[in-house]
């Protein structure tokens, strides 16, 4: 993963004749602190979110398998509704300035990387939060959605169950989810330090900063107002959408999708004149569950605005649907619904769907997205078993690391016999990712896993060879050893 390289301007200048970097000439071309990847979920309009349930494969390699045990780690601190919310926070935190919704699904502890969909998967969710112990040099992985990783893979996310996760403080669980979240929805890392996409922990995010809403806007575009909002708004009883033609001539029931709480200030007014054969009662129904995580406010009016009936749906982590019957309803009286958020919390946005039935039948279901789109040619790996390849990103705990990290990277994108690669930034190999991720920072190790990528030390120029050495030399600056 591009981890970009904040110290580029105070380190040393590499041997000379070298390449010139992918990165850096990046680097001149940034205008902005954040990074988008070039990646993004195709049905942007809904994104689906599951926990991975204990015992699911993660990986397997020569260390043996590593199974999720997220579940039984946690539910040790909390209870699994209090982290679980945690991580659905930081969903919707994103979701709140995007053109993007989330949906909270189950998850049918398929092994990692298995599943049949890019997205849509109706066994588990396009994010799948698990979490297993790996070294306490790093938070959590995650991996880029589509095209980068083309598979079920792609924007699965893994906490570090090793560490000592905390709600609130260090390290605060929700933070470590909305930085991986981040990737998981498209963006690399800041370069601004203050940033929630900046790749070190530096205290606890519950909210994005400019420069992370800069960032997911550029890859989805800002949330937008719904279709029905029309020129002036529909906030107000004045400029209420009218229903009254869309309401079915024989079922007396009208139906709206796409509709969309846009801001937590965000009121959507409708009105509608109740048709002659209208039964005396009527339901209004809204509906986010399936369409979003916004939590609805919904009342309804007579003519004179005098509430006739209130609800709203509070504390949910995972969409909902608000009903209230009317009685005494009279054909040809008009009639007023107003839709908001039933707090100010990034839940008070969201999609959703009304429905208003003034018949004697059942209400008409919602219509869910379809978001099913099949896995594309597995980019690495027999199956798409996750190995580590393929676009993995980390959280680093601290900055050492991020740098050991960086510095890798760039020697591996660097190396002459490595030169097919040049022009776009490879991710770490496997072998070497593993081997971070397991604690190994000997220097030694992890230059021998890298020429042994390359086929060898005969496979080296001076060149490399000169580049390795500076690499060591650097990273033994940060206190790292050839051990
Ligand atoms: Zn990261």
């Amino acid at each position: 993963m591009p981890l970009f390289c904040r110290a580029a301007g105070k380190q040393p200048a590499g041997p000379p004749g070298r390449r010139a970097r992918p990165r850096l000439e990046e680097l001149e071309e940034r205008w902005v602190p954040y990074a988008a990847s070039g990646n993004a979920w195709p049905h942007p309009e809904l994104i689906t979110l599951s926990f991975v349930p204990d015992g699911t494969l993660m990986a397997s390699g020569s260390g043996g398998s590593v199974y999720s045990n997220m579940f039984s780690k946690f539910n040790g601190r909390w209870a699994a509704a209090q982290w679980q919310a945690e991580v659905v926070k930081a969903a919707q935190v994103w979701a709140q300035y995007a053109n993007i919704n989330f949906d909270v699904v189950g998850d049918n502890g398929t092994t990692s990387g298995q599943g049949g969909y890019q997205q849509g998967d109706p066994g588990m969710g396009d994010l799948r939060i698990s979490g297993y112990g790996f070294s306490s040099n790093y938070l959590a992985l995650g991996y880029l959605p589509p095209p980068g990783n083309n598979y079920s893979v792609g924007g699965d996310i893994a906490l570090n169950t090793n560490v000592a996760y905390n709600i609130g403080s260090t390290y605060d669980l929700q933070t470590v989810a909305l930085h991986e979240i981040g990737h998981a929805l498209g963006l690399l890392h800041s370069t601004l330090r203050t940033a929630d996409m900046y790749p070190i922990y530096a205290g606890a995010f519950s909210e994005l900063t400019t420069d992370d809403i800069s960032g997911i806007r550029a890859i989805y575009g800002a949330r937008q107002p719904d279709a029905r909002e029309g020129l002036l708004g529909n906030d107000t009883f004045l400029t209420a959408y009218s229903l009254t033609s869309q309401i079915n001539a024989t079922t007396k029931a009208a139906q709206v999708g796409n509709l969309d709480i846009t801001t937590t200030s965000d009121v959507d007014c409708f009105s509608f004149v109740a048709p002659a054969g209208s039964s005396g009662t009527m339901t209004v129904s809204v509906q986010s569950a399936g369409l979003s995580l916004l939590r609805p406010d919904l009342s309804v009016y007579d003519a004179l605005g005098n509430m006739l009936a209130w609800n709203y749906a509070s504390d949910t982590y995972d969409g909902s649907t608000v009903t209230l019957t009317v009685s005494g309803v009279s054909a040809g009286q008009t009639y007023y619904v107003q839709v908001m958020g039933a707090d100010t919390t990034a839940f008070g946005t969201g999609k959703y769907a009304l429905t208003v039935n003034l018949g004697t039948g059942a209400m008409p279901a919602v219509s869910l997205p379809n978001t099913l789109t099949a896995n594309g040619a597995v980019l690495s790996g027999s199956g798409g078993l996750a190995n580590f390849t393929g676009n993995l990103d980390t959280m680093a705990a601290n900055a050492k690391v991020e740098r050991l990290t960086n510095r890798l990277e760039q020697l591996w994108n660097n190396l002459s016999s490595h030169g097919s690669q040049q022009g776009a930034t490879q991710p770490l190999p496997a072998p070497v990712l593993s081997a971070l991720l397991n604690g190994d920072v000997s220097l030694s190790h992890l230059t021998r896993l890298l020429v042994q990528q390359l086929g060898g030390v005969s496979n080296l120029t001076l060149q490399d060879a000169a580049m390795i050495t500076w690499f060591v030399w650097d990273a033994k600056k940060d206190g790292f050893s050839w051990y």
